[in-house]
Formats: C-alpha cells, structure tokens, sequence
C-alpha cells in the first residue's frame, strides 16, 4: 500500500509530492489527461499551444523569489518582459513586478517537480471511506486504491465534497467563493501586433493574451487567450457547453472591437469554462493537516487567487506534516 495519495497535479500537488517522494511512496491521481491543473498549457497539433489558464507568475514572497530563481537556473522558468496593455486607465495592475513564465509552457514547474513520481491521469476521485486504519479511493474510472495517507488540493467546494465529513476542524465553515470564468483560445491571421496582454475595463472581456509573445516558438499565425470577466463567468459557466459558439463570438467580437487588431481569418477557436477560476479572500489557516487520519488538504485558495498561494501551502502543509508523523 503507498504511503501517500495525493489528489491533483497542480503547483499544490505537485509541489508537496515532489518534497514526500524523498521519504515515502506516492502516488498522484488527477483527473484530466495531463499535468498543470490551471496552470496548464494547451498543446497542438506540433510545438505550439496556449498557456490555457495561468499567464504568468509573479512571485512575492522571499521563499517563493528563491525557488523560482532556482527554476530559471536550471531553465524550467525565464524572465517575461512583455508589453502591456490597459485599454482602460483605470486598471493599471501588476507593472512593477517580476513576470516569469516557463519555457515550454506554464506547466512547466508542475512538469519539473513530478518526473520522478508516479501520476495516474483521467482518474476522477469520486468517494473516499475509511477502511481499517486507511483510505479506501474510489475513482470514476471504476478503479480505487489504498493509501495509508491521503492529501486532497482540488479547489475548495470540490475538497469539502468529497472530504467534509472527516475534517474535524471549522475549515469548511469558511466562505471561499470560488470565481468562474471563460478562456477562448484563438488563432487568427498574423497582426503584427507587439502587444504581449491587453487588460480591459469591459463587463465581458476582461483580458487577452498574446502567446507568441511569450517566444518559445516561431508561428505564422497569432495565437490569442481571451479571458472573460468574472461577472460574465458566473452568469454563462455552469451552461456554457449548449452555446459554445455564442459564447466564442461574443468574446471575440469584444477582442476586436476593444482592440481593434485587424483580424480578418479566425482559423481555430476553443472554448472553456473554468468554474472554480480563483478566489479573493484568504483564509487564517495555510493548509489543513490531520495526523490521526493521515489527511491532508494544501491549495492556492487557502491564501489566495495566484499559484504562489498553491506553493506556499503545500509548504506549510509539510511542514505540518513532517513535524507530526
Ligand atoms: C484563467 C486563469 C488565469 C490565471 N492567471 C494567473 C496568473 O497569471 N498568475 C498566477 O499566479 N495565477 C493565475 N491563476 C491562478 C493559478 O492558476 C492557480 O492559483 C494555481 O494554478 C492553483 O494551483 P493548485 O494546485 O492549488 O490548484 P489546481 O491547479 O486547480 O490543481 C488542482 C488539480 O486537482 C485536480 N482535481 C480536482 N478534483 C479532482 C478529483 N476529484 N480527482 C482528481 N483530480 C482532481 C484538477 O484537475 C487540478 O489539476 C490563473 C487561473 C486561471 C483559471
């Protein structure tokens, strides 16, 4: 039986694996086809793809400065200058700090920190029970595993579904309110536009992303994030499958016409939603650490909306954890 399963191959999951693998047996399940969780990169036909969710990182405090200059050493992560754009004054955000972004992708450090460890993808986990002193996994995959440990950093409505009835703690009486939104990605012909992201003031488009900017590879085209505002997230995400193109041309009217880039050929487009985009308000506690049950719960939202927030906690969480165990 492995000593440890852990439930997501985000920055959370992927960061306090890669610190439990020195001692223990683990094993990641995650249910998409790859790693990254929201920091996934969207790969195509070829090199190229879309950093799908996180853009950039922009690292704040003095631990996390330190692991991420380590990840720029060994080229897993570089330095992102890029040119950006408010089309409304009044959001002027970010400017003074630090962008970095990974080399080939923003999974990239998700990538770097599980090489070594066992995942198995596209295993949903969909009940957890306690059987003699370990859990009992149940995948919707129909398959289940033992662990003698077990750590959970989905975002925080899908860990207290799954787990609230063995959190002996009032972790799940907090309101985490989870933002959603909608990402279109999109390749059109080439601009020659020099701007790296534009950030609007609207009520549906909040901001675009130019992947090329980004140069980790050479393309013909123009590669396009467009990222809908929260606002518009929470009213179309839970339904946005029936209306795919509604919601597409919505969003890139607005791209247009907020940019006014002289997009003639949209080539490809793909939408998705994210129901538990970020959230704002952080939590007192950083991660969640149960020694008598061997459960674990580390995730950004427990500090914040960014993937600093997901590392940090998986920190705490070790910490937590080595100290007890
Ligand atoms: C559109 C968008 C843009 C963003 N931009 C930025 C940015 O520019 N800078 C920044 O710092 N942050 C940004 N963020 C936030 C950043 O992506 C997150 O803070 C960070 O990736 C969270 O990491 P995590 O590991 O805590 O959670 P996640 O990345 O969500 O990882 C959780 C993982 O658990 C898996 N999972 C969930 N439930 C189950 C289950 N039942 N069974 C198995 N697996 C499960 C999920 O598939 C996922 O892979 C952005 C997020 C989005 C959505």
């Amino acid at each position: 039986m492995i000593d440890f399963a852990v439930i997501g191959s985000g920055i959370s999951g992927a960061t306090i694996s890669n610190k439990l693998v020195k001692k223990y047996s683990i094993k990641v399940f995650e249910k998409a086809k790859g790693v990254g969780g929201r920091s996934s990169f969207k790969r195509f036909k070829g090199n190229i793809g879309f950093d799908h969710g996180l853009q950039y990182l922009s690292p704040r405090s003095k631990e996390f400065k330190s692991f991420t200059n380590k990840l720029i050493r060994k080229r897993v992560i570089k330095h992102w200058k890029g040119n950006h754009e408010f089309l409304n004054e009044r959001v002027k955000r970010d400017k003074k700090h630090i962008k970095l972004i990974g080399v080939r992708g923003n999974n990239d450090i998700s990538k770097h920190l599980l090489k070594s460890i066992n995942c198995k993808f596209q295993s949903e986990l969909s009940e957890i029970q306690r059987k003699k002193d370990c859990w009992f996994l149940k995948f919707k995959n129909n398959t289940s595993a033992y662990a003698k440990n077990l750590i959970i950093t989905a975002p925080f409505p899908q860990v207290k579904k799954l787990a609230s009835k063995f959190v002996r703690t009032k972790l799940f009486t907090n309101k985490v309110k989870m933002n959603s939104s909608l990402t279109v990605l999109l390749m059109t012909n080439k601009t020659d536009s020099n701007v790296s992201s534009f950030f609007t003031n609207d009520d549906i488009l909040g901001w675009v992303s130019n992947e090329n900017s980004k140069k980790r590879f050479r393309y013909n085209k123009d590669l396009w994030v467009l990222q809908s505002t929260y606002e518009y997230g929470k009213k179309h995400t839970d339904n946005y499958r029936n209306k795919k193109k509604f919601h597409t041309r919505i969003l890139i009217n607005k791209f247009k016409k907020l940019t006014k880039l002289k997009i003639k050929k949209v080539y490809f487009s793909h939408i998705h939603g994210w129901k538990y985009s970020s959230n704002s308000k952080p939590l007192k506690t950083k991660s969640y650490w149960d020694k008598r049950l061997g459960l674990g719960i580390c995730a950004d939202w427990f500090g914040g909306p960014r993937l600093e927030n997901g590392w940090l906690s998986a920190n705490n969480l070790y910490k937590k954890l080595i100290s007890t165990i």
